[in-house]
């Protein structure tokens, strides 16, 4: 046989091999939950770490291409800067291509989606095609006038138009009530929460975390 020919076979029993191996892959998928301010993007930069796992933050990405100017940067800022939330439709699809960026991965945090119940539909339909499945919702339990104190701290340094402005952080916790603390039934109805108390110091909730993380 050609030796170009036995290169392409191998090739095409390595591309299968990859598939298949894809597909068997026992991946760990965590939703971080928790309304703004209540700890989520720290914890995961922490436990992305500790759990070899892809931190996805869709405030993070919107972020990044408000900062490159994009047309998704555009329109995602004109419902940040009044603190509610982006759209479905654009927003599920930025994760799907988040995903995907991420093939090998062995599982995700996803920081700050689902935030609403057709993203979280979404993200069921999107691990099933993946052969997997969300294994946690793991909620970080804050009361929301420490919530707004934190904001407002971290505003002095953050950068974030939203965290400067308290009736700007005000309206981002009522979304979290009117859209997305709902989420917490869709996952206790496939026995999948996990509520932790997020105030303490950063180690103390790693810790907390960690022990619903390890029983996974
Ligand atoms: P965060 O960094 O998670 O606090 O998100 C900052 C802002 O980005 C939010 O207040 C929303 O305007 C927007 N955002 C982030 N994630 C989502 C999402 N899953 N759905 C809709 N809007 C989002």
């Amino acid at each position: 046989m050609p030796r170009l020919i036995i290169v392409q076979h191998l090739l095409n029993y390595r591309v299968l091999y990859n598939l298949i191996l894809q597909k068997t892959k026992k991946m760990t998928n965590i939703v971080l939950f928790g309304p703004p301010g209540a700890g989520k993007g720290t914890q995961a930069e922490v436990l992305k770490v500790k759990y070899q796992l892809v931190h996805i933050s869709t405030g993070d990405v919107f972020r990044y291409n408000i900062k490159n100017q994009t047309q998704l940067g555009t329109l995602a800022k004109s419902y940040m800067d009044k603190g509610h939330l982006v759209p479905d439709g654009v927003t599920i699809k930025m994760l799907k291509a988040e995903v995907e960026k991420n093939p090998e991965a062995n599982g995700f945090v996803f920081d700050g989606f689902p935030r609403t119940a057709a993203q979280a539909e979404a993200l069921a339909i999107l691990m099933e095609e993946k052969s997997s499945q969300i294994n946690a919702m793991v909620a970080l339990e804050v009361d929301d006038e420490i919530l707004v104190g934190r904001l407002l701290e971290r505003g002095k340094t953050s950068g974030r138009a939203d965290d400067a402005d308290e009736a700007i952080i005000r309206e981002r916790v009522a979304e979290y009530y009117r859209k997305t603390d709902i989420l917490k039934d869709f996952y206790k109805a496939k026995d999948r929460y996990f509520g932790v108390n997020g105030v303490g110091t950063i180690q103390e909730i790693t810790a907390r975390l960690s022990e619903v993380f390890d029983r996974l």
